[in-house]
Parts: C-alpha cells; sequence; structure tokens
C-alpha cells in the first residue's frame, strides 16, 4: 500500500470511527452471537495474494462487528466500564504511527519523560502523597505481580531471584474474601503457592478486619510462615467494599509487612476530593494501582502503579545484558526495569492528550455526573417494590436483586434473578454482570461509560422493570 492510497483509507477509517461514535447505540450492546458463529466465516488459511483494503474493510463490517460487544455503548452496565474518548483515540493513533519501542529513554527520551510527568500529574490529581514514583502497567494484575515480586524479595533479603524460594521459609500474602482474583493468580504466578495466600474476613461492609488480619499474621508467624505482603483494595470488584487502610498500613508498618493498595476502578474516583476519604493512611502503602482505562477516559491498556521505593522495584525486575546497556544509564530511567514486558508502547502519550483535553474539572464532572446517576437509581430501585439492594451502592457501583412479594426461598430468587440477567442481555438494549453477595445471586449494575446519560439510566431501569414484571406472567 502507497502512502496515497494509506491517506485515502485512513480518511474513510476515520469517518468510519465518528460515525461509530455517534451510531454506536444502534448496535446490541453484547454480541449476540453463538460460539463458533464468527470463526466459521474467517479462512481456515491465510491468503496466498494481497486482497484490496476495501474487501478486508467491508469484511470488517460484516464479519467482525457483529461479533463485537461494545464497551462504548452508553448502555453498557457490566464488569467495571473500559471507556474511552476521542482524544485518547486521537493519541493512539500517533503511538501507533510512530510504532515505537519505549524500552529504554535513549529508545524514545520523550515517552519516558512524558510518562514521568503524566503520572506524576495523575498523583496530584488523585490527591497520592509527594514520595510516590509512578509507572504505567498493562494491567492492574501486572502492577498487582510486580508489588508481590518486590515483597517477596524484600522478604527474603533478595535472595529469591537468585536462589529460589526453595532455601526459605513459605511466603504469605493477605488480601481479603472480596479481593480481585489477579491476587491469587499473580501469588501463584510469583511462585509463593496459593495455600500461602490468606482470605481475611470481612465486615459487614464487605470491607477486611483488621483484627483478622493481625491474628492471621500471628497464625502464621507462629508456623513459622513468612509475612510478605498485604494486597488492600479500595473498590472491591463485587460490591466496591473499602478496606481500612489505616489500620492495616499500621500493623503492616508494625509487623514489616510490604502494603500494596489495589484501587484499580475507584482510583479515578480520587480526582474528586469528597471520595478521598478512603485514601486515610496511604501513607503506609509501598505500593498503589489504578487504572486510567477503567473509568478515566483513556483506551485499553494503561494502568498507572505507584511506589514508594522505585530502587526495590528496580532491584527485583532489572536485567543488564550488554546490549541494553545505554551510556547515559545512570541520569535516566529505563522503564523497562519498572515492570515484567521489555517492550513498551507509548501509553503516556493518550492520558497526556485526555489530561489536556478534558482538564481536571472536566474529568471531575464527568464522573460526578456518573457518581449522581447512580445516586439517583438507587433510590428509584429501594422505592420500587419487588426490588432489594444487595449491598450499600459504592460511588458508581450497584447491587440489587428482584424480590417480588410471595418468593422467599433463597434458590428460587437466585434462578428468578438468574434468568431476569439472561434475558436483559440477551435483548441487546443493555449489558449487566451477576455477582453473589452473601452467596445470593445479585445484579450488578455499574456506571462509567463515556457517553453514558440519564436517558440511558432511565430506560435501562424502565427495561428491567418490564422484563421483571413479564417473567411473573
Ligand atoms: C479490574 C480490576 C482488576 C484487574 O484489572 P486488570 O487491569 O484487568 O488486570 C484488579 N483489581 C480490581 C479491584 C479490579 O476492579
Amino acid at each position: 500500500m502507497d502512502t496515497a492510497e494509506f491517506r485515502r483509507h485512513a480518511h474513510a477509517v476515520a469517518d468510519w470511527i465518528a460515525d461509530y461514535m455517534e451510531g454506536v447505540e444502534r448496535f446490541p450492546v453484547r454480541a449476540q452471537v453463538r460460539p463458533g458463529e464468527i470463526a466459521s466465516q474467517l479462512a481456515p488459511a491465510p491468503p496466498a495474494q494481497g486482497e484490496p483494503m476495501e474487501r478486508i474493510l467491508a469484511d470488517f463490517e460484516s464479519v467482525v462487528l457483529p461479533g463485537i460487544t461494545h464497551w462504548q455503548h452508553p448502555s453498557f452496565f457490566a464488569y467495571f466500564p473500559a471507556n474511552s474518548s476521542p482524544p485518547s483515540l486521537l493519541a493512539e493513533m500517533l503511538t501507533a504511527a510512530l510504532g515505537a519501542n519505549c524500552m529504554l529513554w535513549q529508545t524514545s527520551p520523550a515517552a519516558t519523560e512524558m510518562e514521568t510527568r503524566v503520572l506524576d500529574w495523575l498523583r496530584q490529581l488523585t490527591g497520592l502523597p509527594e514520595g510516590l514514583h509512578g509507572v504505567i502497567q498493562d494491567s492492574a494484575s501486572s502492577a498487582t505481580l510486580c508489588a508481590i515480586l518486590t515483597a517477596r524479595e524484600r522478604a527474603t533479603g533478595w535472595k529469591a531471584n537468585e536462589e529460589g524460594l526453595r532455601t526459605s521459609p513459605p511466603l504469605a500474602v493477605y488480601c481479603s474474601t472480596e479481593t480481585h482474583s489477579s491476587v491469587e493468580k499473580d501469588v501463584k504466578v510469583a511462585g509463593l503457592g496459593r495455600r500461602h495466600l490468606r482470605a481475611v474476613p470481612v465486615d459487614e461492609r464487605f470491607a477486611m478486619r483488621p483484627g483478622a488480619l493481625e491474628e492471621a499474621i500471628a497464625a502464621d508467624r507462629a508456623a513459622g510462615i513468612v509475612p510478605a505482603c498485604v494486597v488492600a483494595t479500595l473498590g472491591t470488584t463485587g460490591v466496591g467494599a473499602f478496606d481500612p487502610l489505616r489500620p492495616i498500613g499500621e500493623i503492616c508498618r508494625r509487623e514489616g509487612v510490604f502494603l500494596h493498595v489495589d484501587a484499580a476502578w475507584a482510583g479515578s474516583a480520587f480526582i474528586l476530593p469528597e471520595h478521598r476519604r478512603w485514601l486515610d493512611g496511604i501513607e503506609y502503602a509501598d505500593s498503589f494501582v489504578f487504572n486510567p482505562h477503567k473509568w478515566l477516559f483513556t483506551n485499553f491498556d494503561c494502568s498507572a502503579h505507584f511506589v514508594r521505593d522505585p530502587a526495590g522495584l528496580v532491584r527485583t525486575l532489572e536485567i543488564l545484558p550488554a546490549y541494553l546497556q545505554t551510556r547515559e544509564r545512570a541520569e535516566v530511567i529505563d522503564y523497562r526495569d519498572w515492570g515484567v514486558p521489555l517492550g513498551r508502547r507509548f501509553r503516556a502519550l493518550k492520558l497526556w492528550f485526555v489530561l489536556r483535553s478534558y482538564g481536571a474539572e472536566g474529568l471531575r464532572a464527568r464522573i460526578a455526573d456518573h457518581i449522581a446517576l447512580a445516586a439517583d437509581l438507587e433510590r428509584t430501585i429501594a422505592a420500587e417494590p419487588g426490588f432489594e439492594l444487595m449491598a450499600p451502592r459504592s460511588l458508581a457501583l450497584l447491587n440489587f436483586r428482584y424480590h417480588p412479594a410471595g418468593v422467599d426461598d433463597g434458590a428460587a430468587l437466585d434462578r428468578l434473578n438468574e434468568v431476569l440477567l439472561e434475558r436483559l442481555n440477551a435483548s441487546g438494549r443493555l449489558y449487566l454482570t451477576q455477582n453473589r453477595v452473601n452467596g445470593a445471586y445479585a445484579i450488578r449494575f455499574s456506571i462509567g461509560q463515556t457517553g453514558t446519560e440519564r436517558r440511558h439510566i432511565e430506560s435501562a431501569w424502565a427495561e428491567i422493570r418490564a422484563t421483571a414484571h413479564s417473567l411473573e406472567a
């Protein structure tokens, strides 16, 4: 493809994207295809001859799009949002065009220096203390893995990388029963063994009980197991619970245990000062992660990872073969030493575009809007006969279920709500996910897509009510 042809197609693709943004509501939110339906339309072998771009783009529309779940649909209320925005998209196009691998300062100084700067912007915006140093990871799962690996090295006197784990006593990691599954995966990947992950009980608001954490640590010490890391969550995935940082941090400090804070979703809300009370005690954290790729209008992937002691992280992950050594190494940051992959995309650019294009006030207004919509929906559900909230609202996250008068058997309610959720998602008009709250089936409603407005919440609620009542009939 020559550049003249590229220019023509690039203009057409830009138009397609703008049309998509304007018209995304015409698509069903959740892809309405059966397993294998898309695969059966993809050629079983690669083409021998090049094909015209017109045909490839036409297939993108006819074959690919039906198999897409539209995360940028304003009636996407499933999981957590992975919201995007026009400025973020523009930057992603430029990043792809530059195609730079930003593993070392030298391999694109602007990428490194901008990453340092915009992460400090994020630190200021979210009210994190000075002395935390930021790096962009591909995901919160990776950031937590890096934290657990650093904790592992620290707890073994920096020996595990060299000697493996056979010569040291077992190392334990603590989280709550509500913690995201990535922590379990990271403990396994770090070689610590799943049986050394402690799920500490929670209180009636689903937050980790510090007293129970203290007991678990004491029990491990008595058994010759070394407490290495606590993962506290601010905004759990199920109900959005906040673990109490200050008492947890005091225990970590006293016990010499590494503290990592997972705020993957809720971290974006800390740009609103009124939600920062959950950060009380943050000075105890060794590591903190949140995902601008969830709720800060920045395309996946972009996870903001902050550490108090970059030297510890680098000591854990650094490798230095001859071909990666550069003369200016002592004066600069080589971010490849701050994470697992060597290669790195220029992800700071989209953050820079988003933060400059919206400005702090624009971002705050949008997130405050999402939270206000959730608060209104919470009142609506609480006032609606036949429905009940299953947990207190957290920011823009709700859990509820349909509970018609006269149906009080737990298993029957679970089944009823399972059917309700499947009907709703099959309608294509909205997309929600299921959850379990204290063992009971709940429908989870998460607001945060960039284009979501009041009318989307209102029609979602009308759809939920009507579908629920149609089940009785
Ligand atoms: C979404 C989420 C994660 C995982 O995030 P990835 O970036 O997809 O790895 C981890 N923890 C919490 C609390 C989350 O909400």
